[in-house]
């Protein structure tokens, strides 16, 4: 996985370690957990799918994590990038809007003794005020913008990485705010993401 990883460009060495050591395969329904190791989306049940690898990696190395960060991530779903960012950052928060997937995320991450990742049920695309601002903001769910409220969340000098565009087919990208506050914005790839369904996102 790493070397795979490594080939496809991911340079970032703590990211790659993170990528090796999460166990993907316990986070997938027994069906699917032979294919764990493949980079590729698979169905993790109410319609969604964890997020593959190489999407994890790249983002997960566009967010510029030190290890003092809190981080938001909206789209809890398997927990998958969320455990990828535990072993990355202090603290992560993350929020799921579909209470069947925050409860089996909990478990999972009670399971494998992730610590600090807790898990909201709500609609992510309006952040969670409470916490913020956050260092680094990661949308696993594809939006037709990215959403105002993470803007402004967004701490000065953080990244926010997300897919954005229309709903078959997004752009993952890099939003920076700079010191003083401007957002600059920069195309990382190609990708295809489920539904951010929400207030900032698509309707349900
Ligand atoms: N990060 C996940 C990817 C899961 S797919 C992983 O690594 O496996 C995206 C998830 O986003 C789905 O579980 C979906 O229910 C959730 N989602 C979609 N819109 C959302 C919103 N507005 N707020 C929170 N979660 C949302």
């Amino acid at each position: 996985m790493v070397a795979q990883l490594a080939a496809r460009g991911v340079r970032d060495r703590r990211v790659l370690e993170a990528l090796g050591q999460v166990e993907r395969h316990r986070l997938l329904p027994e069906a699917f957990e032979h294919r764990a190791y493949e980079f590729q989306a698979l169905p993790i049940g109410e319609g969604q799918t964890i997020s593959s690898p190489d999407i994890v990696a790249l983002s997960s190395e566009a967010l510029a994590l030190r290890g003092h960060e809190t981080v938001l991530e909206v789209g809890t779903g398997s927990a998958y990038q969320a455990i990828v960012l535990s072993h990355l950052c202090a603290r992560v928060i993350t929020i799921e809007r579909l209470p069947a997937l925050a409860r089996q995320a909990r478990q999972a991450l009670d399971a494998l003794g992730v610590r600090n990742v807790a898990v909201c049920l709500g609609d992510g695309t309006r952040g969670r005020v409470e916490y913020a601002p956050y260092d680094a903001i990661v949308v696993t769910a594809g939006g037709p913008v990215a959403p105002p409220p993470l803007l402004d969340q967004l701490a000065r000098g953080g990244r926010l990485v997300g897919p954005f565009g229309p709903m078959q087919a997004q752009r993952l990208l890099r939003i920076e705010k700079d010191a003083s506050g401007q957002l600059q914005e920069q195309a990382i790839a190609d990708c295809r993401f489920v539904a951010l369904i929400g207030e900032y996102g698509w309707q349900a």
